[in-house]
C-alpha cells in the first residue's frame, strides 16, 4: 500500500525531486503559490511527472505555480514583499487585493445557492432544472491543486467556501423539487472524504426513496491525483461495496472523472482503479478543459479520448479556460478551440464522439462554439448551448460576430447588427 503524501507552500522544499530545480524556480513557486492555491501528491510526483523535462511536462504545469501565471506588476509585487521580509499582515493584504483582480467567483455562481424556507442552502446549486450540485463539507479540498481551477477562491478565501453538513436538508430540498433526476457531488473533490461520510450521503439518498432522482454523479479528480483511493486506501474496498450497493438499488452511478492528458491513463494504478469502479456497476465520464501547455494539441484529444474509451471509460465534454485566476496563461482562443476540437473528433471513430465541445461554462449556460462560419458575406461564430438556464435555450444556434482574438463569451458580440444575444434580456430578470 502506497501512503499518500502531499505538499504544500510550507514543505514543497522537502520533495525527493526539487533540486532538479534551480533557485530561482523555486522562488518563482513560493511567489505564485502565494497567490494561487498549491498542493500536489506524492503520486503526481512519483508516477506522473516526467522529472528529465519537468519544465515543459504537463503535469508539472498542472500542479507547480509557473512564472506566467501572475503578470508581471502582480509578480514582482509579492516578490519584493517576500524578499523584504514583510510582515505576514501586509502579504495578505496584497495577496486578497491581487486575487479579487483575478475574479474569484466567475460565472455568477452565488446565483445558483437556492434559498429553501427562508435559508440560504449554501452546500447546493441548482442551476439546471435536472441536475442538483451537492457540495459535502468533507469533499471541499482536492488530493492536489489545478493551477486552473476556477475554484480556487474556494480554498483560498475562506468565506466564499460552499458547505452543508446536512444530508437531512438535501433530502428534503430534493422532495420539493421532483424536477431533479440527477445529484452532482463535487467540490473540491468529494473523493478525499472517508467511505464513512460517503456512506451517510448516499444512503440518505437511497433509504428517501425518491422516485425521481435516477443517477447520482460524483465529480472527482482522483483518478488522476490519487488513484490508490479506489484500489489500495483503507476503505477503498468498502467505497466500491458502497457504489455497488448504489447500482443495485437502480441508482445509475457516474464518476465525471477529469484527465487532462493522455498520459494520466498509462499508470498500473490508474486502470486498477477504473477496473474496480467499473465493476460496482457504475460508468465513468471525463471531462477536462483545453489549456495551453497543456493539452492544446488536437493529438494529444484524440490520443486521450480513444484510450479512454478502450479502458471504458466514456468521453464527456471539452471545456474551454474559464475567465478566472491564470486564465490568460492558459488561454487558448475560441477560433482555436473549435479548431483543435474539430481536428481531433475528426481523427476518431463514431465511438469517442459522445464528447462535446468546446464549450464555455458561463452563467447563462453551457455554450458550444460550433464552429465558424459565413452568412451573407458576414464572418460569425455559430454558437449553442448544451445546457441553458432556462431549458428552452439549449440547442438554439444563435450567432456572434467573428473575433480571432476572442477567448470567452464575454469578448463576443451578436452578428448582424443587433444589440443583444437571444437570451440576455430574460437572463438579466433571472439574476434579480
Ligand atoms: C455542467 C453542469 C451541470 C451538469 O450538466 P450536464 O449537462 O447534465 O452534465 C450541472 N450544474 C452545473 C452548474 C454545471 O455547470
Ligand atoms: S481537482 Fe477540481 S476542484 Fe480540485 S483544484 Fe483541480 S479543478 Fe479545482
Amino acid at each position: 500500500m502506497i501512503k499518500y503524501r502531499s505538499y504544500s507552500l510550507s514543505n514543497f522544499r522537502s520533495i525527493p525531486q526539487i533540486d532538479l530545480l534551480s533557485e530561482e524556480q523555486k522562488f518563482t513557486i513560493e511567489v505564485v503559490g502565494t497567490v494561487l492555491p498549491f498542493k500536489v501528491s506524492n503520486y503526481v510526483i512519483d508516477e506522473l511527472i516526467d522529472w528529465d523535462h519537468f519544465e515543459h511536462d504537463p503535469f508539472f504545469i498542472l500542479t507547480f505555480p509557473q512564472r506566467g501565471m501572475l503578470s508581471d506588476e502582480h509578480f514582482h509585487e509579492v516578490a519584493d514583499l517576500l524578499k523584504s521580509g514583510a510582515e505576514n499582515d501586509a502579504i495578505k493584504r496584497a495577496v486578497e487585493r491581487i486575487r479579487l483582480q483575478l475574479n474569484p467567483n466567475p460565472a455568477g455562481q452565488e446565483h445558483n445557492v437556492p434559498v429553501f424556507h427562508g435559508e440560504r442552502l449554501s452546500g447546493i446549486q441548482h442551476k439546471y432544472r435536472e441536475t442538483m450540485l451537492f457540495f459535502p463539507s468533507q469533499g471541499q479540498t482536492c488530493h492536489a491543486y489545478c493551477t486552473f481551477c476556477f475554484r480556487w477562491s474556494q480554498f483560498a478565501l475562506q468565506d466564499t467556501k460552499f458547505a452543508m453538513k446536512e444530508a437531512d436538508l438535501m433530502v428534503k430540498y430534493l422532495r420539493e423539487h421532483p424536477e431533479i433526476s440527477d445529484v452532482l457531488f463535487t467540490g473540491g473533490d468529494p473523493a478525499v472524504m472517508k467511505t464513512k461520510f460517503f456512506r451517510h450521503y448516499l444512503e440518505a439518498i437511497l433509504d428517501a426513496d425518491l422516485p425521481g432522482v435516477k443517477t447520482i454523479r460524483i465529480g472527482t479528480k482522483a483518478l488522476t491525483y490519487w488513484p490508490y483511493r479506489f484500489t489500495t486506501d483503507d476503505d477503498a474496498e468498502e467505497l466500491m461495496d458502497l457504489f455497488r450497493k448504489v447500482t443495485d438499488n437502480g441508482i445509475s452511478l457516474s464518476i465525471m472523472a477529469h484527465f487532462n492528458h493522455p498520459r494520466a491513463l498509462e499508470t498500473r494504478a490508474v486502470q486498477d482503479a477504473i477496473a474496480n469502479i467499473l465493476s460496482t456497476g457504475a460508468q465513468i465520464r471525463s471531462q477536462s478543459p483545453l489549456m495551453r501547455h497543456i493539452n492544446d494539441r488536437p493529438c494529444l484529444w484524440s490520443k486521450m479520448w480513444r484510450r479512454q474509451v478502450d479502458l471504458g471509460v466514456i468521453p464527456y465534454y471539452m471545456f474551454v479556460a474559464r475567465d478566472t485566476g491564470a486564465q490568460d496563461y492558459f488561454a487558448v482562443t475560441l477560433e482555436n478551440a473549435w479548431k483543435i476540437f474539430r481536428k481531433a473528433y475528426q481523427q476518431v471513430s463514431g465511438i469517442c464522439r459522445t464528447v462535446r465541445g468546446p464549450s464555455m461554462s458561463s452563467e447563462p449556460g453551457k455554450i458550444r462554439i460550433v464552429g465558424v462560419s459565413e452568412i451573407n458575406g458576414e464572418k460569425v461564430f455559430v454558437l449553442n448551448f448544451i445546457q441553458g438556464r432556462n431549458p428552452d435555450w439549449t440547442n438554439r444556434p444563435f450567432f456572434a460576430k467573428y473575433d480571432p482574438d476572442a477567448i470567452w463569451i464575454s469578448d463576443l458580440k451578436p452578428a448582424f447588427g443587433e444589440d443583444a444575444f437571444f437570451f440576455e434580456e430574460e437572463l438579466v430578470s433571472m439574476s434579480d
